[in-house]
């Protein structure tokens, strides 16, 4: 009889809040460059014709409340603060009137960086996934259902790092708004439930250091917490 070797990859999972509930996460796609700022800060022009991803292993998600290690292969490595979408039903090909019935809520993360090494990826040309999908790099507070949240508007989004605000905007600064990122999204991928996407992340990222408390939060979609431990 056959049988099939090695244990199944944990599936992280991602509490809702307010309830005794969880989601099984999929997949992580994050959105580059969404807000002006930032990509001026990054030293990039805005492409206003499409926007772009890149994707994170779910391996890398990591709950809102602990520690996560210094990773290894980096000496500079970011915060990003950013609002993120949790999509709740299968969407291909969906219009950007019907996106919005697509999301089961949101939540509120960090896009958590290799700079140096995204950096020197870019300047080569090469995939970034030695800067962007660092084990233990997408952190995720619980997840506040849609139809609590509301539509996303001008909810603030904001992280501080030690008590000091470093990253403060709203999500009228949004390059893409929500429902395009999911339309657009959805013409390459059969997105599916329990699918997140990282919106990307407003002006004012920098370095964190060993020790270094960051918190953050999207007005209505929550609040999270890390602490940034030894390196590994
Ligand atoms: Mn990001």
């Amino acid at each position: 009889m056959s049988k099939t070797l090695f244990d199944p990859a944990p599936s992280p999972t991602v509490p809702v809040a307010g309830t005794q509930d969880s989601i099984n996460v999929h997949r992580v796609f994050c959105v580059g460059r969404n807000y002006e700022a930032h990509a001026k800060e990054m030293g990039q022009a805005v492409d206003r014709e499409k926007p772009f991803y890149f994707t994170k292993s779910r391996d890398a998600i990591v709950l809102s409340g602990g520690t996560i290690p210094y990773p290894c292969g980096t000496e500079n490595y970011h915060y990003e603060m950013e609002l993120v979408v949790v999509i709740g039903a299968p969407a291909f090909r969906v219009s950007v009137q019907d996106a919005m019935s697509k999301v089961f809520g949101y939540a509120c993360g960090l896009d958590m960086t290799r700079r140096d090494i995204q950096l020197a990826e870019r300047a080569k040309q090469l995939p970034w996934d030695l800067g962007k999908d660092v084990e233990n790099s997408a952190v995720i507070s619980a997840i506040v259902p849609a139809a609590q949240f509301g539509a996303p508007a001008k909810q603030r989004i904001e992280m501080r790092q030690n008590g000091v605000t470093k990253q403060d905007g709203d999500l009228s600064l949004l390059i893409w708004s929500v429902p395009e990122i999911i339309s657009h999204l959805s013409g390459f991928y059969h997105l599916r439930p329990g699918d997140l996407i990282y919106t990307g992340t407003p002006a004012g990222v920098g370095p964190v250091q060993p020790g270094d408390v960051l918190e953050g939060s999207v007005a209505g979609a929550g609040d999270l917490k890390i602490t940034i431990g030894a390196r590994e």
